[in-house]
């Protein structure tokens, strides 16, 4: 064979047993698989789907959930024999958990160990070899790759799966691959999506030919609530406790909305079970943060019935066999974005009704099911939007344009997005970028916007940590960072929440929570790393080894710039100033001020808002800055860090004496800066 094979003649003629490694021998377990794999929906149209493939560059291809797009789709890419040598199929999921999950499962399918022939890739976690040639990772990391790799050459098949999820990443990867596809003739594109939005990308993309694959839905009985439910959590445990005793066999799925509520929900489902004397029933919790070996026990077949309590991942990204009742309290957690108070939050909100019916749509996968709508029809009908909106209008678009100017894309207003954000957001973006110094007057990216573009945090992070080696504090600011991007530390089981809580007092620091996270985060190398003294100190081991793991990837990243790890005297009184000042060199949009008692509001949209009960700061000083805005029961600010007014004058001058700041916010920094001087 040929291996500089890069016309598309060449390689439809390729063999394409003669480089994929093929075995001798498969696996029992592969024939059985394959079995249930030919009984997938798409398999019906392998051949289409081949035909039309290789006769178009781009091709959009809709499905039910569960009818075998993800796993199959890409083989069937590989059958075709489009793939040459040394090159590869990436397929891009919104979830990481998505692309773990299925990379795992399609290697299974085709008898390979995970992250050989097969592998995935999401932020800070590679799991791939030479030899891969398929490669599921999330949108934001082939976004990633193209700005190392800007006519993305180490693919001959992208597939853009889940495109109907409509998330910033993907938004934008349509917009670059359209580019590099009109350079590329040799690049295929396959986009794919569960619901019909499929005219949409079709016109996108010019024409691009559809191909339908029919769904096998079998009919779901919808049930809804008569009065609005108060407490939607308690209606669900109620829910799921009422199917378990009264219904037939069949698993449940519960659609919740965050890590903490599902955790707490599974543990109330199963002591009502026990204290019931109900059946068996097996409860089993799924978000993005689960690891791995938890992860894929959703999978595994059991005697008893199954309850399965997730986020949205469920919705349409992970098909479970074997649902039939579905719990639909009918809210997901989602972004906002407020250009005008530059606020991003993460809220719990309704849902729509496309989300509301593919949700219900998992009841009938395998058989007739019921979901029940833990609201009431009207609310259905009339509050309910009828499609959420795509998140690039939704979300701050400071990461997203940093990246873009860094890929040389300089006129964003002309950039072909599917749905243009609104001026506001972009020049908000732009805002935000020179505040922090990653673009000059001109909107130029200055050397500092080139290097925050290269770590993979947002650009408020990776402010810091540049800003940290000057601040002598870098070895300081990583762990911080890498600390915050991992998933929570602090474990809180629910039978021994005031042992834990006592637990994390002996790591609480004076200043803060971020200095919380820094004090753990020694403790846990002083101790060896030991998963023993971990678990006696209520600490989640899995996610400070990950901190860990994050922590080295991004002091090569500074090492890479010549940027020093270091850090200064622990006695002098500079030591936490410095590492404080740069938290305010990244964070200076994320500050609140004490109001009275214990209410502040936070400096720009003027929110009222309170410390998260989590909280180490036992004070109150007039000035904090937080991490995240959380909306719960209350308005809540989460890893709040005791400041000075005057680093906001001295770090970020030019964004606290902006005009367009509201009335009090302005009263706010006039009172302060008279006073500083
Ligand atoms: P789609 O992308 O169209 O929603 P998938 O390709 O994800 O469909 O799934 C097709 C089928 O493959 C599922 O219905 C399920 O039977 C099976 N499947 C997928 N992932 C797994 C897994 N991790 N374990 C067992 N079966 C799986
Ligand atoms: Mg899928």
């Amino acid at each position: 064979i040929s291996t500089n094979s890069s016309t598309t003649d060449n390689k439809a003629n390729l063999n394409i047993n003669d480089w994929i490694p093929k075995k001798e021998t498969y696996s029992k377990r592969y024939y059985e698989i394959l079995e249930k794999r030919k009984e997938l929906p798409v398999w019906k149209q392998k051949e289409d789907f081949i035909n039309m493939v290789k006769k178009n560059q781009v091709v959009v291809l809709v499905g039910e959930t569960g009818s075998g797009k993800t796993t199959q789709i890409p083989q069937f890419v590989v059958d075709a024999g489009l793939i040459s040598p040394g090159k590869m199929v990436g397929v891009t999921q919104p979830r990481r958990v998505a692309a773990i999950s299925v990379a795992k499962r399609v290697s299974e399918e085709m008898d390979f160990e995970l992250g050989q022939e097969v592998g995935y890739s999401i932020r800070f976690e590679e799991l791939s070899s030479p030899k891969t040639f398929m490669k599921y990772l999330t949108d934001g990391m082939l976004l990633r790759e193209s700005m190392g790799d800007p006519t993305l050459s180490r693919y001959d098949v992208i597939i853009l799966d889940e495109a109907h999820e409509r998330t910033l990443s993907t938004d934008i990867l349509f917009g670059l691959i359209k580019d590099i596809l009109k350079r590329r003739k040799d690049l295929k594109l396959i986009v794919m999506s569960a619901t019909l939005e499929a005219g949409k990308f079709q016109k996108y993309f010019e024409g691009a030919p559809l191909i339908k694959v029919p769904g096998r839905l079998h009919p779901v009985e919808i049930f809804y609530t008569e009065k609005a439910e108060r407490d939607y959590l308690e209606a669900a445990i109620r829910t799921v406790v009422e199917i378990h005793k009264h219904e037939d066999e069949g698993d449940i799925l519960v659609f919740l909305t965050g890590e903490e509520e599902i955790e707490d929900t599974c543990a109330k489902i199963q002591r009502e079970v026990r204290e019931g004397r109900l059946a068996p029933l097996k409860c089993l919790p799924l978000y993005s943060t689960l690891p791995i070996y938890q992860q894929s026990k959703i999978f595994d077949s059991v005697k008893e019935r199954k309850c399965i309590v997730s986020t949205n991942i469920a919705e349409t990204s992970l098909t479970i066999d074997g649902i039939v009742y579905v719990v639909d309290p009918g809210f997901s957690k989602q972004k906002t974005y407020n250009p005008r108070s530059r606020v991003e939050s993460l809220l719990v909100a309704p849902i729509s009704k496309a989300s509301a019916n593919q949700r219900a749509g998992r009841a009938g996968r395998t058989r007739p099911g019921k979901c029940f709508r833990l609201y009431t029809e009207k609310a259905f009908q009339e509050d309910l939007i009828q499609q959420t909106y795509p998140e690039i209008l939704r979300s701050n678009l400071a990461s997203v344009v940093l990246q873009l100017l860094k890929l040389g894309v300089t006129d964003l207003v002309h950039f072909d997005f599917m749905d243009p954000p609104v001026p506001d957001t972009l020049i908000r973006a732009l805002e935000v970028l020179h505040f922090l110094g990653a673009l000059d007057d001109e909107g130029q990216l200055t050397k500092v916007g080139t290097i925050m573009a290269e770590f993979p945090l947002d650009p408020q992070l990776s402010k810091m940590l540049i800003e940290s080696s000057e601040r002598s504090c870098s070895n300081e600011i990583l762990t911080i960072s890498a600390m915050l991007s991992a998933p929570n530390v602090f474990m809180r089981p629910k039978d021994n929440r005031l042992e834990a809580d006592a637990s994390k007092k002996n790591f609480d620091h004076f200043d803060g929570d971020h200095l919380t996270l820094l004090n753990v985060y020694h403790a846990f190398k002083k101790n060896g790393e030991d998963p023993t003294w971990c678990y006696e100190n209520f600490l989640n081991h899995r996610a400070l080894k990950q901190a860990d793991s994050v922590r080295s990837q991004l002091a090569r990243i500074l090492t890479r710039f010549k940027l020093q790890l270091v850090s200064g005297d622990v006695n002098s009184r500079q030591y936490y100033q410095n590492i404080k000042k740069c938290l305010v060199a990244g964070f200076f949009m994320q500050v609140a001020k004490l109001e009275k008692k214990n209410i502040y509001f936070t400096l720009g949209d003027e929110q009222q808002v309170i410390f998260h009960p989590s909280t180490g700061l036992t004070r109150k000083p007039e000035w904090v800055i937080y991490n995240e805005f959380v909306l719960t029961s209350e308005n809540y600010i989460r890893t709040v860090t005791d400041i000075k007014f005057e680093w906001l004058s001295e770090v970020a001058p030019g964004y606290i004496k902006q005009k367009s700041f509201p009335k009090k916010t302005k009263e706010a920094i006039q009172r302060n800066l008279k006073y500083t001087k």
